[in-house]
Formats: C-alpha cells, sequence, structure tokens
C-alpha cells in the first residue's frame, strides 16, 4: 500500500532505526540524508526551522522549545564568557532577565542603550563588545527599529546585529536582508498565532552562524517537540493571511481609540502621528501590525472598569492570537522594573496593550466603544 500524506505527519518518535552499520555511516557521511534522535533533528521541527528561514531569507535556522530559548541560541553563537553586548532599553523583560540575570553568571555583560541613541554606539562600545540586540518593533510602546541603519552602525563597530522580529513577523519586516545577522521569533506570538504553542526560531543570513545555532540547539538541549514544531508549521501557513487582517482591525481600532476622549494616548505605528511612521511604513510595506498601546487615565480603578467591560478583549499576559486579548505592562512585562525605569519608558497606571485579532471589526468596535463608556 502507497501512502503520500498532502502535509508533513507528526514524527512523534525520539529516535530513528537503522537497518545496518551502512545506515549509520551514510548517517554520518552525509548529513541531512537521515535523521537519528529527535533532539539532533526531527522533519517536524526541521520543517519549522526551513519555513521561517525561507520566509526570513536566511542561511538556516534553529527550532527552539520557546522564544527564550531562541534569544538564548542567538546569544551564544555569538558570545562566549568575558565578552560584552548591547541591548535596546526597550527590550522584552524576559530578554533583559536572561541577560541581568544568568548570562551574567556566565561571564557576559550588558550595557542598555537607549532608543534615541541606537545609531550612534561609539560610547557604548568596549573592545570585547560583540552585537547589538534589538526589537524591530517594541513592547510596549510600539517603537519602530531602523534595522537599515542600526546594521550600518553595528558593523562599523564590528558587531553583529541581532533582531528580535516576533512584533514585527516576516511578513512585516524581514530584517535580514536589511543587514541584520541573526533574525528570530517567539514562535509563541504571530508565527503559530494561535495561542496554542510554546515555541521560537532563530535564523542566521550567514551559514557558520546557522551551523553554530543548530549546534547549540543540539548541545543545550533547546529543541522544540514535533507536535508543537507541527502545530507551529500549521499556523505558519495563514501567517500573510492574519497579518493582513492583524493590521488591517488594529488600524481601524487605532483610528477610533485616538479620537475616543476616555483615550490620552495611543501607540501604534500605523497613525500619522507616530515618530516613527514613515520608517515603520517603508519598512513594514504598509502593514503595521496587530500591537497596540492606549493611555487611559493614569487610575487603577478606570483600567480596572475597562478590563471588567470588555469581552472581546480578555486579559491574558501573551499576544499575536487570532481572538484579541489584552495586557498590563506595569503589572506583567516590566514588574520588575525600578519605578524610574518604567517612568522613563512611558510604563505608567494608564497604559494598557492591546493585541487586536482577526475578528469582525464591528464587534471590536462596539466592544471597545462599551468598555470605555
Ligand atoms: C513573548 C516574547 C518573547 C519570549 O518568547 P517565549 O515564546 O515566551 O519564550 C521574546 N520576545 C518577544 C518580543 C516576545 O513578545
Amino acid at each position: 500500500m502507497k501512502i503520500e500524506p498532502k502535509i508533513t505527519p507528526i514524527y512523534q518518535t525520539s529516535v530513528f532505526k537503522f537497518d545496518d552499520l551502512n545506515e549509520l555511516e551514510q548517517y554520518f557521511g552525509e548529513p541531512g540524508s537521515r535523521y537519528l534522535y529527535s533532539r539532533n533533528g526531527n522533519p517536524n521541527s526541521d520543517e519549522l526551522a526551513e519555513a521561517v528561514n525561507k520566509l526570513e531569507g536566511g542561511a538556516g535556522a534553529v527550532a527552539t522549545g520557546s522564544g527564550m530559548a531562541a534569544i538564548f541560541a542567538a546569544i551564544l553563537a555569538c558570545c562566549q564568557a568575558g565578552d560584552h553586548v548591547l541591548c535596546a532599553a526597550d527590550i522584552y523583560g524576559g530578554s533583559s532577565s536572561l541577560l541581568n540575570t544568568e548570562l551574567s553568571r556566565l561571564g557576559i555583560t550588558v550595557t542598555y542603550v537607549p532608543f534615541e541613541q541606537l545609531y550612534e554606539l561609539t560610547d557604548f562600545v568596549q573592545p570585547n563588545t560583540k552585537l547589538l540586540l534589538a526589537e524591530t518593533i517594541s513592547n510596549p510602546l510600539l517603537r519602530v527599529a531602523d534595522l537599515r541603519r542600526l546594521a550600518t552602525e553595528c558593523h562599523r563597530h564590528g558587531l553583529k546585529l541581532v533582531v528580535d522580529n516576533t512584533f514585527a513577523s516576516p511578513v512585516i519586516t524581514r530584517p535580514l536582508e536589511l543587514g541584520a545577522d541573526i533574525s528570530l521569533h517567539s514562535v509563541t506570538k504571530y508565527i503559530s498565532g494561535h495561542s496554542d504553542v510554546t515555541a521560537g526560531v532563530a535564523v542566521a543570513a550567514d551559514e557558520q552562524t546557522a551551523a553554530r545555532l543548530k549546534q547549540i540547539g543540539v548541545l543545550y538541549g533547546l529543541t522544540l517537540s514535533p507536535m508543537e514544531s507541527w502545530l507551529a508549521v500549521r499556523g505558519l501557513k495563514t501567517l500573510r493571511l492574519r497579518m493582513r487582517e492583524h493590521s488591517h482591525n488594529a488600524l481601524a481600532v487605532a483610528e477610533f481609540l485616538a479620537q475616543h476622549p476616555k483615550v490620552r494616548q495611543v501607540y501604534y505605528p500605523g497613525l500619522l502621528d507616530h515618530p516613527q511612521h514613515m520608517l515603520a511604513m517603508e519598512q513594514g510595506a504598509g502593514l503595521f501590525g496587530g500591537m497596540m498601546s492606549i493611555l487611559l487615565e493614569d487610575d487603577a480603578e478606570v483600567v480596572n472598569e475597562f478590563m471588567r467591560r470588555s469581552q472581546r478583549f480578555p486579559f491574558a499576559p501573551s499576544l499575536a492570537g487570532v481572538d484579541s486579548s489584552l495586557s498590563y505592562p506595569l503589572g506583567t512585562s516590566h514588574r520588575y522594573l525600578t519605578p524610574e525605569q518604567q517612568q522613563g519608558l512611558g510604563i505608567t497606571v494608564g497604559l494598557v496593550r492591546l493585541s487586536v485579532g482577526i475578528e469582525p471589526i464591528v464587534d471590536l468596535l462596539a466592544d471597545l466603544e462599551h468598555a470605555l463608556d
């Protein structure tokens, strides 16, 4: 009987069989010709890595058990004990915690660079600085980094540029084409897109770095399971459609909220008054994604009332699923910053982050109208 599945089945196996020693020799002699052990490689996780690699225009990628593992792999691919990294001050909370509390113990030090100074790194670079970590679109203020300028500035100082492209997705921005050396994702977010997977991926622009990423994945055991890989591949197939809908809905929500008397500020790159609107337009091919933040009155009771009244935006501290949700930066992602750091980043009591989904836009607008009433 001939079985030819249209899509890759789930290879839910930790190990693969060999008939004889010749096959074993073939495995080692012709890399990529067979599978041996799923931590080293599995058809499902390879399919995910290859699919994202293709979308990002990379030379190779590794799929990891989470976005955090992808960040860890990317930093380790470029650094060893004694090295120093630069990190954009507007960065995912997990990334700064990883650098501050774990990588520092391994002898890798960090300096944070304020958003305004990202394109002039001279004062921050040390002889042992190896890379800059930055996000295409930052959380929660949706600041957009000019990746071409950033890559030029990094390479002028001999640094690698590592971009966390989670908020943009490769549909909106492809960092490697703009000069970045590694582009990485929390696949948990837009790439899988349905809030049912925890995964990551790191993509390298050159083959040598890609090989390092894969080796780090294998030796640190950052591997992604077959089932999670399969779900992420399934989600990825609709990424382009979803990003269009997320962007379309978010722009309508942003325009609605920008004129609402209860909303003091809307942070969304698609709005004309966003400081990097033109850059976001060019770099994002006219799409701005589904993420935004809004500033309500700086009063916890006002925020509570908004959360309780909204039915379409449940509080769920993740993002980028097909169903809308909201998060609260001061109480979650940026909870452990000092009050000065929170103030400096504009993260105050009234700041709420929305992840706009792909529901009918009339439903979302009606819900927000009601929640703010
Ligand atoms: C969620 C997120 C991460 C971490 O990803 P996990 O899959 O939760 O490990 C990293 N960077 C950004 C921008 C994120 O939103």
